[in-house]
C-alpha cells in the first residue's frame, strides 16, 4: 500500500480520470503517481581496439562483467552522469569535453533508455577503487568475457560497439534492445 505525496490518503490502482493506462493515483486529491523510464548512462573508453570493462563486486551480477554504467542523478548533465559513473566504478577521470554521443536506444523491457558516449584514453592498468567493483581492464574484442556478461543481451551490442571501433564509423547509433534482439536496428 502506498500513500498520496500530496494529502497522504491510500493510492489506488486503475484507470485515473481522463488517462488511458492503469497507474496509482489518488482518488481524494486527484494526484497521479506517474512511472517513467530511467535514464542509463554508459561510456565506453577505449585505445585503439581495446575497452574497458569492469567486473562487478556486487549483486545483481556479481563476479559478472559489464561496462561502465548507472544512473543519472538529478541535478546532473548526461555526460557529467556519465564521467561520474566511470570515476565511480574505475577510478578513471575523463573530461566531460572528451565524451561523444554514440548510442541513444530505449530499452523498453525493463523501463530504461540508454545513453552511451564514447571517450578514448590510453589503455593504462587500474585497480579498483570501490568494493562494487572487483577488476578494472581494458580489453580487444576476442579477450572480452563473452561468457561472464552480467548482461547477456546486451552481447550484439557490445560486439557492434567493437565493429563500430574497427570501422571508424562515426554515426550515432540510435536503436531499441529486445531480449533476442540480434543487432542494433534503426528505429
Ligand atoms: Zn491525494
Amino acid at each position: 500500500m502506498a500513500y498520496c505525496f500530496e494529502c497522504g490518503e491510500p493510492l489506488v490502482t486503475g484507470v485515473p480520470p481522463g488517462e488511458d493506462r492503469k497507474r496509482q493515483y489518488c482518488p481524494a486529491c486527484g494526484y497521479v503517481h506517474y512511472l517513467n523510464p530511467r535514464i542509463l548512462v554508459s561510456c565506453i573508453v577505449h585505445d585503439g581496439e581495446r575497452v574497458l570493462w569492469v567486473r562487478r563486486g556486487q549483486d545483481p551480477q556479481k563476479n559478472l562483467w559489464a561496462m561502465p554504467a548507472g544512473f543519472m542523478e538529478n541535478d546532473e548533465t548526461l555526460q557529467q552522469a556519465a564521467v561520474r559513473e566511470l570515476e565511480e566504478e574505475t577510478g578513471l577521470r575523463i573530461p566531460a569535453t572528451d565524451l561523444d554521443l554514440v548510442v541513444l536506444s530505449s530499452l523498453a523491457f525493463i523501463n530504461e533508455v540508454y545513453v552511451v558516449f564514447e571517450a578514448r584514453h590510453e589503455a593504462v592498468e587500474l585497480q579498483p577503487v570501490v568494493p562494487e567493483t572487483l577488476e578494472v581492464r581494458f580489453l580487444a574484442e576476442a579477450e572480452a568475457p563473452w561468457d561472464e556478461l552480467a548482461y547477456p543481451y546486451t552481447e550484439p551490442y557490445m560486439r557492434r560497439c567493437y565493429q563500430r571501433l574497427r570501422s571508424g564509423e562515426k554515426e550515432m547509433l540510435l536503436g531499441a534492445f529486445s531480449h533476442n534482439i540480434q543487432q542494433l536496428k534503426n528505429v
